[in-house]
């Protein structure tokens, strides 16, 4: 007899498990499918020389008590178990350029990133402090961060047509301080000519409230989640692919897993990228446009990450990221490269670890690339049931690529190499299939400023009882995504009753009276 649910989540990523959380704690019979072995989607980590790696959490923004974030993750019940470590407040991010030794800090507290940043620019304070106030201003007209239950700014063209790169041209005209202001971009992909202002200000913006590292990696979250959902009497299985909808009469009645498995509910979330999501729903006749919208969605551009192995105690801990271009025009241009030029810039993260804070075990240093560089190699697949070798082509190729970001590593961070004990990489084909999105895109569908409607997707499919939750789904990030999960639940909960319970979580009424931390709080 096939095991039947009230809501089946299709995907573990931080999507799936949120709203899994939170319809297991509204007491609804849950199900998590997820085709890794690894739960968590971006949120995974892995482990090299002992040392830990996060494919998809660098950084997280908005954990201070009280600030959105927090309540978000308070009432899941996982706020106060997170392992975090606060990056450094006077310049958690720094972007930096070759032939300029200055490191121009993003610091965290509205009033100190505008003080931080206008020591290196005293005649563009007032600049910067239009900027940040507008980052502030069109964050308040999201109203789900600001934990508000009102529906109105998914329609608002003026809000959603803004570009960064006018918002941004409009504050300054010093050259320099736009590619500051624009250098973390690689945090959303940004695109000059597309990306909407409100797409940087909602990444950026929780990062300057906050800005926190996760004590030996995002994975924590995944657990801590999964722990809930199971508290909550949710089941969460892995090695379970989804490859077949059995849709009938407008309605998903089944969904059928690769190990053979039939599961039924009454609702269906679906995590997994939303064209994938259109290939399981098969040849059912559902509206063209509404295909042809997801179909023509345009993925975010890929990256090339090259994790590296330090030896023990040679590399100081760094509390803070740099985004470094080789100039000026890198930080838009970057996107666009020349395989000649690449990689124009990059982002270098940290792991932080529970035991020691002088030194380093490894670093992260994460680019674009584009999905055509790996095409050659894009019939081997890297999957659980079968890691295929991709080739000695694909081996050289990446030991070409490291080489090429090692040479412009060193040009930042001199004599690194001494201190290497071994580097790894993953590119567009490790997301594609780990992930499972199309093209191994970063952060779901671009954005476009231009067309702000052409890639919006609601929660709601053609398929009544089917919803869809994830990055492609409203925004991308850690905070986007949790708050897209609660837009998703908010469909089949009501978004005032939802957002009520979330203003009003009391972590101690979420805990069983023999957890510990219920212990420790009465
Ligand atoms: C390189 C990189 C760096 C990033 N850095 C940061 C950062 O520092 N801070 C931040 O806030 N955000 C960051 N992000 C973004 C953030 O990680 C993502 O936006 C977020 O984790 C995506 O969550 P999701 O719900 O869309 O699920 P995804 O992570 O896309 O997971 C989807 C899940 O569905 C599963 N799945 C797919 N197909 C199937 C199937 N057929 N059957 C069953 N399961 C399936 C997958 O295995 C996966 O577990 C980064 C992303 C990348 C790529």
């Amino acid at each position: 007899m096939p095991e039947s649910f009230d809501i089946v989540v299709m995907g573990s990523g931080l999507g799936g498990l949120v709203c899994a959380t939170i319809f297991a704690k509204e007491g609804f019979n849950v199900l998590v499918l997820e085709k890794n072995n690894q739960y968590g989607g971006n949120l995974q980590t892995f482990v090299r020389d002992r040392c830990i790696f996060d494919t998809g959490v660098h950084y997280i923004g908005g954990l201070e008590t009280g600030q959105n974030l927090y309540q978000y993750f308070h009432y899941l019940g996982i706020a106060d178990r997170l392992r975090l470590k606060r990056m450094d407040v006077n310049g958690f991010d720094l972007v930096t350029f070759d032939n300029d030794s200055n490191e121009y800090p993003y610091a965290q507290g509205g009033e100190n990133f505008v003080a931080q940043l206008s020591q290196y620019f005293p005649e563009e304070h007032e600049g910067i402090k239009r900027f940040h106030g507008k980052m502030k201003e069109i964050c308040q007209s999201f109203p789900l961060y600001r934990l508000n239950a009102e529906d109105t700014y998914q329609w608002n063209e003026d809000i959603l047509g803004l570009k960064v790169s006018d918002v941004i041209n409009s504050c300054t005209s010093n050259p320099k301080l736009r590619a500051v202001l624009a250098g973390t971009n690689l945090l959303y992909a940004g695109m000059e000519d597309k990306t909407p202002f409100y797409v940087h200000a909602l990444s950026i913006n929780s990062y300057i409230e906050s800005a926190w590292r996760c004590i030996n990696g995002g994975g924590q979250i995944a657990k801590l989640l999964i722990r809930e959902i199971r508290k909550h009497g949710g089941k969460v299985l892995k090695y379970k692919e989804v490859v077949k909808f059995q849709v009938e009469d407008g309605l998903l009645r089944a969904i059928s897993t690769l190990d053979g498995s039939t599961y039924h509910a009454t609702s269906f979330i679906s995590n997994i990228d939303p064209k994938k999501t259109l290939d399981l729903i098969g040849n059912y006749p559902i509206r063209k446009s509404y295909v042809n919208h997801i179909r023509q969605a345009e993925n975010t551009m890929s990256s090339f990450s090259l994790y590296i192995v330090f030896e023990p105690q040679r590399m100081p801990y760094l509390n803070k990221n740099y985004y470094h271009f080789k100039d000026e025009a890198s930080v838009w241009g970057n996107i666009d490269y020349r395989t000649a030029d690449w990689p124009a810039g990059y982002m270098v993260s940290m792991n932080a670890k529970s035991d020691n804070d002088q030194w380093a075990d490894g670093m992260t240093v994460f680019t674009y690339m584009r999905y055509d560089e790996v095409k050659a190699w894009e019939n081997s697949r890297n999957t659980v049931a079968d890691t295929e070798y991709r080739g000695e082509g694909y081996e050289r190729f990446k030991q070409e690529k490291t080489e090429i970001m090692l040479q412009e590593l060193e040009k930042k961070f001199p004599g690194l190499r001494e201190h290497i004990h071994a580097t790894y990489v993953s590119t567009p084909l490790t997301y594609r299939d780990y992930i499972g999105s199309e093209t191994g895109g970063m952060y779901g569908f671009v954005k476009d400023a231009n067309h702000p409607l052409k890639n919006y997707l609601p929660p709601r499919t053609k398929i009544k009882n089917l919803l869809l939750t994830g990055q492609s789904v409203n925004m991308h990030g850690i905070l986007g995504v949790t708050i897209s999960a609660v837009l998703t639940c908010a469909e089949l909960l009501g978004k005032e009753y939802l957002m009520g319970k979330i203003n009003k979580a009391n972590q101690i009424e979420s805990l069983t009276t023999n957890d510990p931390l219920w212990q420790r709080l009465t």
